[in-house]
C-alpha cells in the first residue's frame, strides 16, 4: 500500500514536471532549423584529420549535439539538402526561398536558422536577403571544422544562431550570418580565410552585432533595402538567368567575355582591376556585349572599397553598370534577380544603388 502511494506521488511529480516543461516549451519562441549540409554537417575519420566530407550528418544529429537549445527556443529541424556548399545550386536556392517564405507566414514560427557550408554562405545569404519577404529573423550559420573535429565550432555557432533567431530585436535586420561570436549582414559578409574559424568579415560596412553564449548586442541595422522591403521575387520562378563572372588580370583579353556571350549569358559581371578597370581589349569586348543587349556590371577583384561610375571608364557612353559596394559574386546575384524584371542598364544601376 505504502509502495503504491509512493509510486503515485512519483508519477504525479513526473506528470507535473512534464506539464511544466511542456508549458515552458510553449512559451519559448519557435525556431525552425533548415539544414543544407556543409562542414558543420561534415565528418572526418579522426578528431584531428584535416581531410573530411561535407554534408554527412543529418539535422537531427546536429540538433542533438546542442541540447542547450531547449533553453533558448522550441526548435524543429528540416533537411532541405545535404551538400557541401561548393555544390549549392539554383534548385536548392529556390526550394530554400520558397520554404522560408512559407514558414515566415506562419504564426507558429518566430525565426528561421539555416545551416550551410561556408564556401558560398555569402551568396546564399544575399540571395535570400533579396527574395524572402519577411521581417522575421533569418539567420545562417555554418562551421569551419567538421562536426567530428577536436574543438568543433559548429555547436556554439548553432547555439548563437538560434539565440539570434529567437530574439524579437533581431526582426527587420535582413538575413544575418552568425559565426565565431559575430553577427554579419548578408550584404556585407565575405569569407576571408580558407581554414580559420574567424573566416567571416564585414569589412567596410561593419558588423550587425555580437553574440556571446546567446547574449546579443546589436550595433546597427542594414541601410540597404532587404527582405520585407525587397521588390525582387522568385514566386513561380523555375529558372534564374545565366550571369557569368569574368576575372581580369594583367594583359587579359576579351576572349572569355565573347565566350560567355556565345554561351548565352544574359549578364556579365567583371571581377575587374582596382576601381573596376579592364584592359583595353577586354573593355572592347564588354562594350560590344553591352551593345548587344547583355547587361554588363563592372565589379572588382579588390576585397574592399567600392566601384564608382564613370571614373576611368565612361559607363554612360558604353552602357555599363557599376557594382558600387557589391563584390562580383554578390553583384551576380543582384543582376540575376534584376534580369527577371528588366534589361535596362539604367534601372539596374538604380538597383545597385539601393540593394
Ligand atoms: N566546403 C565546405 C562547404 O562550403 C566548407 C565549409 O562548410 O566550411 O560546404
Amino acid at each position: 500500500m505504502k509502495k503504491r502511494v509512493i509510486l503515485g506521488i512519483v508519477l504525479l511529480l513526473c506528470a507535473g514536471l512534464f506539464m511544466q516543461s511542456a508549458a515552458l516549451a510553449k512559451d519559448l519562441p519557435k525556431v525552425v532549423i533548415l539544414a543544407t549540409g556543409g562542414t558543420i554537417a561534415g565528418a572526418a575519420e579522426t578528431e584531428t584529420t584535416a581531410g573530411y566530407e561535407s554534408g554527412q550528418v543529418g539535422v537531427d544529429v546536429l540538433l542533438a549535439a546542442v541540447p542547450e537549445l531547449a533553453k533558448l527556443a522550441d526548435c524543429t529541424g528540416e533537411q532541405i539538402a545535404n551538400v557541401g556548399s561548393q555544390d549549392m545550386n539554383d534548385e536548392i536556392w529556390l526550394k530554400l526561398a520558397h520554404r522560408i517564405n512559407e514558414l515566415a507566414k506562419s504564426d507558429d514560427v518566430d525565426g528561421i536558422v539555416i545551416t550551410h557550408g561556408t564556401d558560398t554562405m555569402e551568396e546564399t545569404a544575399y540571395f535570400l536577403n533579396l527574395v524572402c519577404h519577411t521581417d522575421k529573423p533569418i539567420v545562417m550559420t555554418g562551421s569551419m571544422r567538421p562536426s567530428t573535429a577536436m574543438s568543433a565550432d559548429g555547436p556554439l555557432n548553432i547555439y548563437n544562431a538560434v539565440a539570434v533567431a529567437a530574439n524579437a530585436d533581431s526582426r527587420g535586420r535582413g538575413v544575418m550570418v552568425v559565426a565565431n561570436d559575430e553577427v554579419h549582414g548578408a550584404r556585407s559578409v565575405i569569407k576571408s580565410n580558407t581554414t580559420e574559424v574567424s573566416t567571416f568579415i564585414s569589412d567596410d560596412q561593419g558588423l550587425i552585432g555580437n553574440v556571446r553564449y546567446g547574449d546579443i548586442v546589436f550595433f546597427r541595422k542594414p541601410y540597404a533595402k532587404h527582405t520585407h522591403q525587397s521588390e525582387f521575387s522568385v514566386e513561380g520562378v523555375k529558372e534564374l538567368p545565366r550571369v557569368d563572372i569574368i576575372a581580369m588580370y594583367e594583359d587579359a583579353d576579351g576572349g572569355l567575355i565573347d565566350a560567355a556571350v556565345k554561351l548565352g549569358a544574359k549578364g556579365i559581371v567583371t571581377a575587374g582591376l582596382g576601381n573596376g578597370n579592364l584592359p583595353a581589349a577586354a573593355l572592347e569586348s564588354l562594350a560590344k556585349a553591352a551593345k548587344g543587349g547583355v547587361v554588363c556590371v563592372r565589379s572588382t577583384r579588390v576585397p574592399t572599397g567600392l566601384v564608382g561610375r564613370n571614373i576611368e571608364i565612361d559607363d554612360d557612353k558604353l552602357g555599363l553598370v557599376a557594382s558600387y559596394e557589391l563584390n562580383p559574386q554578390k553583384a551576380r546575384i543582384l543582376l540575376r534577380l534584376a534580369l527577371l524584371k528588366t534589361t535596362d542598364p539604367k534601372t539596374i544601376q538604380d538597383y545597385f544603388g539601393s540593394y
